[in-house]
């Protein structure tokens, strides 16, 4: 039987592991469809099914896009979408601008809390990747101005802290349209991690089934039962198919691992339906 992980980070964005070390890391898991999401960013594809092709398993080209609707950011996963493909491809050279920039801003404003360095140190952790909050969270903790990665999101990252920089990406119609014009599927990922009120959530669920959206993430490697069946209720009321994805970033997060993933609820509609 396929064992499925929809959702995971290399180098290419903010993973710790390159795209070959997540897919023999996946392989070990005995993962056989893998889908590698970078934000913003298709480049470690290439690498990814190169590797995929060697370990014997599946690779589904695939990304993770920030994007806004209602001035709220959201990532909507993208599956099976063909990198060539020019929609994707100039959709996200924007999206990659809009990162540099955001990252000399985020850097200004942790210089003037006496944080100095911070713009060097990402560029050089994240290489030819992308760069992303995880980045600066890293640094923020590496040089002790904070204990967790979690402080740092609360004290300096997250919405609304001190170098909080509010960022206009893609609307989320837009992000949907480069995914389905390149054949993909589009996914909202983890529902629950935008802290919406029910009739927020209904509202967005909304616009993005109308967008085109297919799916939802209904398991994540973090999910609880309850985050289960509160997923699969708006999957249901919304007819969006379900998908599972760990969301996998570093193997120095013990809680999150790829493929370890608790099973979709039964009476869902697996994503993988709509692969062909
Ligand atoms: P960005 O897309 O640049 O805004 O960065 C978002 C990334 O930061 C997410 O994909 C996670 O990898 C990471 N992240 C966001 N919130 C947290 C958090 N509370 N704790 C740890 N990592 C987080
Ligand atoms: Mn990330
Ligand atoms: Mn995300
Ligand atoms: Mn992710």
């Amino acid at each position: 039987m396929d064992k499925y992980d929809l959702h995971c980070h290399s180098t290419a964005s903010d993973g710790s592991l390159s795209p070959s070390q997540l897919v023999e890391r996946a392989h070990g898991q005995k993962v056989t469809k893998l889908a590698l999401t970078d934000h913003d960013t298709i480049n470690g594809l290439e690498e990814a099914q190169q590797a995929a092709m060697k370990a014997g398993l599946s690779l589904i080209p695939g990304i993770e896009l920030s994007a806004n609707w209602e001035h709220k950011c959201f990532h909507i996963i993208g599956l099976g979408i063909d990198p060539t493909c020019s929609s994707i491809v100039q959709g996200i050279a924007t999206q990659q601008q809009i990162r540099a920039e955001r990252a000399k801003k985020i850097a200004d404003k942790l210089a003037k809390k006496q944080i100095h360095g911070a713009y060097e140190a990402v560029c050089k952790a994240a290489g030819k990747g992308m760069i992303t909050r995880l980045h600066f969270a890293n640094f923020l903790f590496e040089q002790k101005h904070v204990n967790t990665l979690q402080q740092a999101f609360d004290k300096y990252l997250g919405k609304g802290k001190a170098a909080y920089v509010t960022t206009r990406w893609a609307e989320m119609d837009e992000a949907v349209r480069w995914i389905i014009e390149s054949g993909g599927i589009a996914v909202l990922a983890h529902p629950l991690r935008y802290k919406l009120t029910t009739s927020w959530m209904k509202r967005a669920l909304k616009a993005f089934k109308q967008a085109g959206g297919q799916g939802i993430e209904v398991v994540t490697g973090r999910s609880s039962k309850d985050d289960i069946q509160r997923t699969h209720h708006f999957a249901q009321l919304y007819d969006l198919c379900a998908s599972q994805g760990s969301d996998f970033h570093s193997p120095d997060n013990e809680w999150v691992e790829l493929g370890r993933l608790a099973p979709l609820p039964k009476n869902s509609k697996p994503v993988w339906d709509l692969f062909n």
